[in-house]
């Protein structure tokens, strides 16, 4: 089983290199932002509870993002492998994702972190919040609180599996196609 943690801060290129990666490995696709906009969408109790912190660029308590992902992974036990988009972003975020795999006999196979400076990552959520119209990528405050979230919450999730000896860095920055054959290098090395 390949299972990949797509690491990175908003406007890396998550999105764009999960969707690649499932093509090619024929992996499933698991991104909390994602599943976090549907249940906004069908206006559920969850919905109406995450779409409050979402609008204020901070993140969803883990007890509810933890959930959706066991959902997730349990409804679909034959899979080949997962890539995991937007999560882990905090370390009880992170433990909880080893042990749901660990109960399944599974692990994380690799972290791969994109890095894009600071100023670029503004750009692109901008320029995607024109075209998407997401409201969180609208107002650049907002873009700057969630990169400082970023870095004070998440960024140590890549400590923890630097540790298991599974992170590999990707700069960011090129085409979608160069990026993408840097990050099938650090899977197959
Ligand atoms: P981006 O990577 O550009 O921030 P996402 O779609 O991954 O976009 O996330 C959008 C918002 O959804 C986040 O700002 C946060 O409020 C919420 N969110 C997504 N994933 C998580 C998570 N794993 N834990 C907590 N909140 C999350």
């Amino acid at each position: 089983m390949l299972n990949i943690l797509l690491f990175g801060p908003p406007g890396a290129g998550k999105g764009t290199q999960s969707k690649k990666l499932v093509e090619k490995y024929h992996l499933i696709h698991l991104s909390t932002g994602d599943l976090l906009r549907a249940e906004v969408m069908a206006n559920t109790p969850l919905g109406r509870q995450a779409n409050d912190i979402m609008r204020k660029g901070l993140l969803v308590p883990d007890e509810i993002v933890i959930g959706m992902i066991e959902n997730k992974v349990n409804a679909n036990h034959g899979a080949k492998g997962f890539v995991f988009d937007g999560f882990p972003r905090t370390i009880a975020q992170a433990q909880a994702l080893d042990n749901l795999l660990k109960k399944l006999n599974m692990s994380v196979s690799k972290m791969i972190a994109l890095e894009v400076e600071e100023k670029e990552l503004i750009r692109r959520v901008l320029q995607r919040g024109k075209e998407l119209g997401r409201f969180d990528d609208q107002n650049e405050m907002l873009v700057r609180s969630r990169i400082k979230i970023y870095q004070s919450e998440t960024l140590p999730v890549a400590e923890h599996y630097k540790k298991q000896g599974k992170f590999v860095a990707v700069y960011g920055i090129g085409t979608i196609e160069e990026i993408f054959a840097k990050i099938c290098q650090a899977i197959s090395s």
